[in-house]
């Protein structure tokens, strides 16, 4: 259909068009529940008039959030695909521009369009650009711009309620927060899913969908090889999954090879890896003082992690390479449900602050760096939820509606408290790393010297290294 192919060039260039994306549910893996809720969708939409007869209509928005890359374009795609209509999409991102007027403008011509080839699908990523909460602060100017475009979206939502004409809207964002909330109200985004980083199981399964067009030695290898990459991939997105395979595919053909192996998949899950670090956080090459300072926090870190052992998420392995606030020590994924005690909670405040105590054990207090500069701020932030959210402290169960009612009633005895286990967690993780100085600076020298070190080593040393007593510190 050449006319509906021509539409996203001619008339409005930023909306693209397509007849029949192709895209089917089997392109999506990993996460069962989200591809049962819309094939219920899809149900609605291909059958509408069955539907109808028993009183059940077709949402008309479905709104996707979640991180990048998990998928949300490919199921927007595949709602279209598997229903057979028409995918209209643009991003929330385009449709502001300085000239006023024009937003609104772009949003009435998407779904006039849409309309015309209805039943279709219309797709707008990120929506947030353009549908964030009114009145807040105007990051990044268009202020106006945006609100009229967002006013505009409303009324198209608002507007097709003749079945006749039925547009389906997937809206999709990673800021579910900003979003306003006249966009989430009944009759308009109706349904809004979830869609989160795949477990384990998941990414095993997204991985089997990108290594199908793909050679393996054997079939038995393939999937051996896919387990061990999902293992060594969490927090990783289907995007980025997808990345690791096609990025090994690449290195295999540069070998003349048409299969993959283990080392290039090794390789190329060592490539995506270092993409996070050098990605959007302002990475400094990690060299010299720097690298000291690093080496003595994630040393740190690992001693307090043996001597406060969490079983349900064990450190993994930490490397010096870069430099940033955020702690460079890796854990597997949690295990099971975890289960909190009050003392697994405390522990937690006083491995908080270790960043901070170390900088000034090693390099004194007037020697602090920036590096360190969050950690007390956080084991404070976990004071204040063991506090005030948990009733496991002696201020009880605190209820109060509002945090302005509770600052009047509860304030000063909640920051008295709070000083209490602050200073006894300073104090706790200050006897600690003198206990176990010789560990820490092998550890730190080890890092410094090998960059990266496994947590067995890390174990290893600490269960030999000699230990300094130290006066027993009581909460
Ligand atoms: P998002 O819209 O959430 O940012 P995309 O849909 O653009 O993510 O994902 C980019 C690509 O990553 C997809 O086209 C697909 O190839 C791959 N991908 C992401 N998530 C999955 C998944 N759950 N299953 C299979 N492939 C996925």
């Amino acid at each position: 259909n050449l006319e509906l192919g021509s539409l996203g060039q001619s008339r409005a260039r930023f909306i693209s068009a397509e007849e029949s994306t192709g895209v089917t549910f089997d392109d999506f893996a990993g996460q069962e529940y989200v591809k049962r809720e819309l094939e219920e969708v899809v149900r609605i939409l291909k059958d509408g008039k069955e539907f109808e007869e028993l009183g059940i209509y077709c949402p008309k928005g479905v709104l996707l959030y979640g991180p990048p890359g998990t998928g949300k374009t490919l199921l927007a795609k595949a709602i279209a695909g598997e229903a057979g209509v028409p995918f209209f999409s643009a991003s929330g991102s385009e449709f502001v521009e300085m000239f006023v007027g024009v937003a609104a403008a772009r949003v009435r011509d998407l779904f006039a369009r849409a309309r015309q080839f209805a039943p279709s699908i219309v797709f707008i990523d990120e929506i947030d650009a353009i549908g964030a909460k009114r009145g807040g602060p105007d990051i990044g100017g268009g202020g106006v711009e945006r609100e009229q475009g967002l006013i505009q979206i409303l009324t198209e939502l608002d507007g097709f309620q003749s079945s006749n004409a039925k547009v389906m809207v997937v809206g999709a964002t990673n800021r579910l927060d900003m979003l306003d909330p006249a966009l989430l109200r009944k009759g308009r985004f109706d349904k809004t899913i979830s869609v989160g980083l795949p477990t384990e199981e998941g990414r095993l399964a997204i991985l089997r969908v990108h290594a199908r067009n793909k050679g393996f030695n054997s079939e038995e290898e393939k999937e051996e090889l896919l387990k061990e990459i999902a293992q060594q991939t969490y927090e990783f997105s289907g995007a980025e999954l997808q990345n690791v395979l096609n990025e090994a595919a690449i290195l295999a053909a540069r070998k003349d090879k048409d299969i993959v192996e283990r080392a290039e998949l090794l390789e190329a899950l060592k490539r995506q890896e270092g993409t996070f670090a050098t990605g959007e956080e302002d990475v400094v090459d990690a060299s010299g003082e720097a690298r000291m300072r690093i080496a003595y926090r994630e040393a740190a870190i690992a001693l307090l992690e043996c001597y406060f052992p969490n079983p349900w998420r064990p450190f993994t392995k930490t490397n010096v390479r870069n430099i940033d606030t955020y702690p460079n020590m890796e854990f597997s994924e949690p295990k099971n449900r975890v289960f909190s005690r009050k003392e697994d909670m405390v522990n937690h405040i006083v491995r908080a602050c270790a960043p901070r105590i170390v900088e000034e054990q090693i390099f004194g207090r007037d020697h602090l760096s920036w590096i360190s500069g969050s950690a007390l701020g956080e084991a404070g932030v976990l004071a204040d939820y063991l506090i005030l959210r948990t009733g496991m402290t002696a201020l009880g169960k605190v209820y109060y509606r509002t945090q302005q009612d509770l600052m009047i009633h509860l304030g000063p005895k909640v920051v008295a408290l709070r000083d209490e286990y602050m200073r006894w967690a300073v104090e706790k993780c200050h006897s600690i790393l003198k206990e176990y100085r010789s560990a820490l600076e092998t550890i730190a020298e080890l890092l410094m010297d090998k960059e990266e070190i496994t947590a067995a080593e890390i174990w290893e040393i600490f269960k030999k290294a000699p230990r300094i007593p130290q006066p027993e510190v009581r909460p």
